[in-house]
């Protein structure tokens, strides 16, 4: 029985803290409950997170109370939970934390409207002090307002002070405190094309794969374990999503419940609407398409947490999301589907950095229902799975409305002149390519890939690129300290004077200043509407909306952007797409280089010529042989699995190790060094043979937000002894004040 409980206080920005738990409520505390604790004298809420035997907390506190469990952890849950701590090496609690329903800061719905109240005029001590033995609920209210900072909803705030409507009333009278009514609810997003309901005739690729799906999801209850997860390897525009609508209607129709992962930035009021609009009728709920619960980052807290309730109530059977869904509280689940199981995305940047389509696998194992994973390009990993035996292969290789795929030009920039280097990188092919289609009056898509933080040394005559010999990465110019270093397994050495391969000079001041390409554009094309789209401009709520509807309207000529518009999006007459440097991600220090410039291309390309007329992509590189680039041309996903798989067993890259990253920062950069010292020792003290060590490096992103950053990779042939070596070593590791140690496992980003 345990004896001690981690609590996450609720209005204190994620503080978590130890309670001892009273001999009363050993029976009944249970993960997710909430509790009232006392914290600095005054009462606030919290959520149990974990439960614990031992506490080294002196002076410990008792628990005051429970308030009610509105949360359920299921077992399955709970196995998923501690799979994940252990696997990811992070703290169980914060594991525990993206389980729960998210979390309210003075906010809360309740119905259509709420009520919220503020404080109209502070009250001071002797008021309190009098209130006190007066009426002690009022001054609880007060006290509960005060320690807020904000208005907070009403009955939240009656919670917090254990009062009740009666109390609060004179106060309002008294003008103490305010009232305000506020709507509140979801949004359903603003659409300005209505997507046709017709339910479209499966073509036989498609009749196919969902007999597949429909069988397993049929037999699938029966035994809970050794089904394998599906790949849905389908191309661009190949009708993948109405295969996922066909499983869901089967799975809703059985009385089960579904997850949809997507990744964030398709997760446009277009791709929720395809859903909504199926099953609205389906669940014969009201306009706002019940049975669907959407779930990402745009809502705010107190809509999340609405549509996670009515997840938990059984209200919506079909949770949409990105990453965070992957933890929808649905019970009796039919099946998880990953959109684009090969985005990033879904791997999350901070503890626990789990991978979300690595947790559907392993969520839908643990609750027996099918998994599938789709994708145009799939991932290097989930394709090796296929070829291992672990994933089932499913196909659609043709596209659904009978369109061939587009043609993909390449302009080799080696042989632009210098002008088009400088000229925001324009070159004359593509300018022409845009200019037709201003003249027709079709759009277009420049993409342009954020440049990254580290620069490889490029020679702009011959494309050279310098590689370390080790890992055959593309090795980071630190110009600062004239260093080459190989940000994988720590190899460094003196940048070259002259290109090695074709002996010129000028690799040593390469790389097209991308910032100015937007004004390069709007120089060459003076008239046309232009707008950019990228994380930078869209921070604003709902200005990815507008963005998107403005172009569909047809009031945007040309749209810049990064990422953000490669995915998931139909627009049909967009003719012309251009790469304007797919060489920062091809050298990007990163072992994954290769395979994201490859399915980049492919999902752009994918963009291009969805309506009637044929689409066109132009994409310019200093490397026009690389495999990358060539396998995307010729639409060959098999050729450049073949490729690049090779090259991942020759280097003995991920799938063929598993890799930790660790990632050591502090403001001083002398502690920094001393600590990456210590952790380098002591892992090469502890480690097996069978674990490779690298050598410490300095992170590419050497300085961010004033830390200096140092990295270390461990390579094994087992994550169960990469986890454990971790463990062990980090409980015997006393790092230097302020220096902040982070482990990685399978990490996809290397700054
Ligand atoms: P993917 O998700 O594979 O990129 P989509 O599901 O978006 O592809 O389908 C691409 C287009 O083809 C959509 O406009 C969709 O409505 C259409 N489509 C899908 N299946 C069929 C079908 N069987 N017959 C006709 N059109 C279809
Ligand atoms: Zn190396």
């Amino acid at each position: 029985m345990p004896s001690f409980a981690r609590i996450l206080i609720d209005r204190s920005e994620g503080q978590e803290l130890d309670y001892a738990i009273p001999l009363e409520l050993k029976e009944s505390v249970a993960l997710g409950d909430r509790v009232v604790v006392l914290l600095r004298k005054r009462r606030a809420v919290g959520t149990i997170l974990e439960l614990m035997d031992h506490s080294e907390v002196p002076g410990i506190r008792p628990i005051e109370g429970l308030v009610g469990g509105d949360t359920t952890v299921t077992p399955a849950m709970m196995s998923l939970a501690r799979w994940m701590a252990d696997y990811y090496c992070a703290p169980f609690a914060s594991v525990m934390r993206c389980m729960l329903p998210p979390m309210l800061r003075g906010e809360k719905i309740a119905g259509k409207k709420i009520r919220m109240a503020r404080l109209l005029k502070t009250p001071d001590e002797l008021e309190l002090g009098v209130l006190g033995k007066k009426a002690p609920k009022q001054r609880a209210i007060l006290e509960a307002l005060l320690s807020a900072k904000s208005s907070l909803a009403v009955p939240e705030l009656l919670r917090l002070a254990g009062s009740s409507d009666a109390s609060l009333r004179p106060l309002v009278i008294a003008g103490m405190v305010g009232i305000e009514e506020i709507r509140a609810g979801i949004e359903g997003g603003t659409l300005e094309e209505v997507l046709p309901g017709r339910i479209p005739h499966l073509n036989p690729d498609q009749e196919k794969v969902v007999g597949i799906l429909l069988e397993a999801i049929a037999s699938f209850g029966n035994a809970s374990n050794g089904k394998l997860p599906f790949l849905l390897y389908g191309v661009t525009g190949s009708g993948k999503t109405e295969v996922y609508l066909r499983a869901l209607q089967r799975v809703l129709e059985s009385g089960k419940s579904a997850i949809v992962l997507v990744p964030e930035i398709s997760l446009t009021p277009q791709t929720v609407e395809r859903f909504r609009s199926r099953f609205d009728h389906a669940e014969g709920g009201e306009g706002g398409g019940a049975g669907v619960a959407v779930l990402h980052s745009h809502l705010t807290n107190a809509e999340r947490r609405e549509e996670w309730m009515r997840l938990q109530r059984g209200e919506a059977r079909i949770a949409i999301g990105a990453r965070s869904a992957v933890f929808a509280p649905l019970s009796n689940l039919g099946i998880i589907i990953v959109d684009e199981e090969h985005e990033n995305t879904y791997k999350q940047e901070e503890t626990p950095r789990y991978h979300a389509r690595d947790v559907a696998v392993m969520r839908g194992r643990l609750e027996g229902c099918p998994v599938l994973l789709g994708s145009a390009t799939p991932s290097v990993e989930s394709y090796r799975n296929v070829v291992a035996g672990k994933y089932r292969l499913l196909e659609l290789p043709r596209r659904a409305d009978g369109q061939l795929m587009p043609l993909i030009r390449v302009v080799d920039l080696r042989l632009q002149g210098k002008r088009a280097k400088s000229d925001g990188g324009l070159s004359a092919p593509l300018q022409m390519a845009i200019n037709k289609r201003l003249e027709l009056g079709q759009q277009t898509i420049l993409f342009l890939n954020r440049r990254g933080f580290a620069t490889s040394m490029l020679c702009e005559q011959c494309g050279h690129v310098c590689r370390c010999p080790n890992c055959s990465l593309s090795m980071t110019f630190h110009r600062a300290e004239e260093r080459l270093a190989c940000h994988l397994c720590g190899h460094s050495s003196r940048p070259p004077e002259r290109c090695p391969e074709c002996r010129d000079p000028g690799i040593r001041h390469s790389g097209i200043g991308t910032q100015r390409v937007e004004e390069g554009i709007r120089k060459a094309f003076p008239s046309a509407r232009i707008a950019r789209m990228d994380a930078d401009t869209m921070t604003r709520r709902g200005s990815y909306e507008e963005v998107l509807g403005k172009f569909r309207a047809g009031k945007i000529d040309i749209l810049i952007g990064t990422q953000m518009i490669a995915k998931g999006l139909d627009f049909p007459n967009v003719t012309l797409v251009g790469i304007i440097n797919a060489d920062i991600g091809l050298h990007s220090p990163d072992f994954r280089a290769g395979e994201r410039t490859f399915q980049l291309l492919t999902q752009v390309a994918g963009r291009a010529g969805r309506g009637e007329t044929e689409g066109e992509v132009i994409v310019q590189t200093f490397s026009p042989a690389s495999p990358s680039i060539q396998h995307a041309r010729h639409h060959d996903f098999a050729g450049f699995y073949e490729q690049e798989i090779s090259f991942r067993e020759a280097f003995r890259h991920p799938p063929f190790s598993r890799m930790l990253l660790i990632r050591i920062r502090s403001v001083s950069l002398e502690r920094a060094e001393r600590g990456v010292t210590m952790v380098t020792g002591i892992f090469r003290k502890m480690a097996p043979a069978s674990v490779e060590v690298s050598e410490a490096a300095p992170a590419p992103l050497e300085r961010s937000h004033g830390q200096y950053r140092f990295h270390v990779i461990l390579k094994s042939s087992s994550g169960a002894v990469l986890g454990k070596l971790a463990r062990e070593a980090a409980s015997q590791l006393r790092l230097p004040e302020d220096v902040v140690m982070t482990f990685d496992v399978d990490p996809y980003s290397m700054m």
